[in-house]
């Protein structure tokens, strides 16, 4: 308290309170869901992956998921109107100090300008872009044997990441399913729709001085490792 009688707030560092917004760029099968799993779980940030949003979409069998199954199932990319609304909705609902880790989006470069235009009529700030790396034959080879939960959206691996019990999720207890799209002709057409309508956002967002390289291709533990640290 001052001679005067009224108290004097000391506030040594003003940090404003912001959203933070965290993107993993990568291939399909760098690791992008697994990484950012752990890291929301230990951090507290909101694990954003557009894939399990359009799964449910899909499982609802709304309007918006009937339209998106047809795209999903031949792997190629959901109309990038149908997924600035879904992102616009989220900013619309999260707390002013959400964290976000976004998993698949933004995929095409008018995603990314989408993004901009969000993040600033919500005043949430980029922080980083990490660039998740796997060698091409070894994303082959993980999406080939992945596991995943149809009623949780947990993901697993024969080889690297074996559920407790084979072809139950450890999480929910439900019947492990190769999905549609990781079928050996729709992961090619992945890999291909990749190339030309994502990979270029890793260009785009090195010009931002925001990108960070990271290399996804060892253990899932080791990644998240690379992960985290790219984070800081
Ligand atoms: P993922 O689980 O991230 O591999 O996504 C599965 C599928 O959902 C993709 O192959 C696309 O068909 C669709 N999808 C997910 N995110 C996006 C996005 N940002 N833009 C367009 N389609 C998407």
């Amino acid at each position: 308290m001052t001679s005067g009688g009224e108290y004097v707030i000391i506030t040594p560092h003003f940090q404003p309170i912001i959203m933070r917004v965290f993107i993993f760029l990568g291939a399909p099968g760098a690791g992008k869901g697994t990484t950012a799993a752990k890291i929301a779980d230990a951090t507290g940030a909101w694990h954003v992956s557009t894939g399990a949003m359009l799964r449910d979409l899909v499982r609802e069998g709304s309007p918006a998921g009937v339209a998106a199954k047809e795209h999903i199932d031949k792997g190629e990319l959901v109309p990038d109107h149908i997924l600035a609304g879904m992102i616009g909705e989220l900013f619309e609902a999260a707390d002013a100090d959400a964290a976000f880790i976004l998993d698949g989006f933004p995929r095409t470069i008018a995603q990314a300008e989408a993004l901009e235009a969000l993040a600033a009529a919500h005043g949430a700030e980029i922080v980083r872009t990490i660039n998740i790396e796997v060698p091409e034959d070894i994303l082959l080879k993980r999406l080939g044997g992945r596991r995943t939960c149809p009623v949780c959206g947990a993901s697993f691996h024969i080889e690297s990441l074996p559920p407790k019990q084979p072809d139950v999720c450890d999480i929910c207890g439900s019947g492990l399913v190769l999905r549609d799209d990781d079928k050996p002709e729709t992961v090619r057409n992945r890999l291909r729709v990749y190339a030309e309508k994502t990979a270029p956002l890793v260009g785009w967002y090195e010009r931002t001085g925001k990108l960070v390289r990271v290399d996804g291709s060892g253990s899932a533990e080791e990644a998240t490792r690379n992960v985290a640290a790219a984070m800081e």
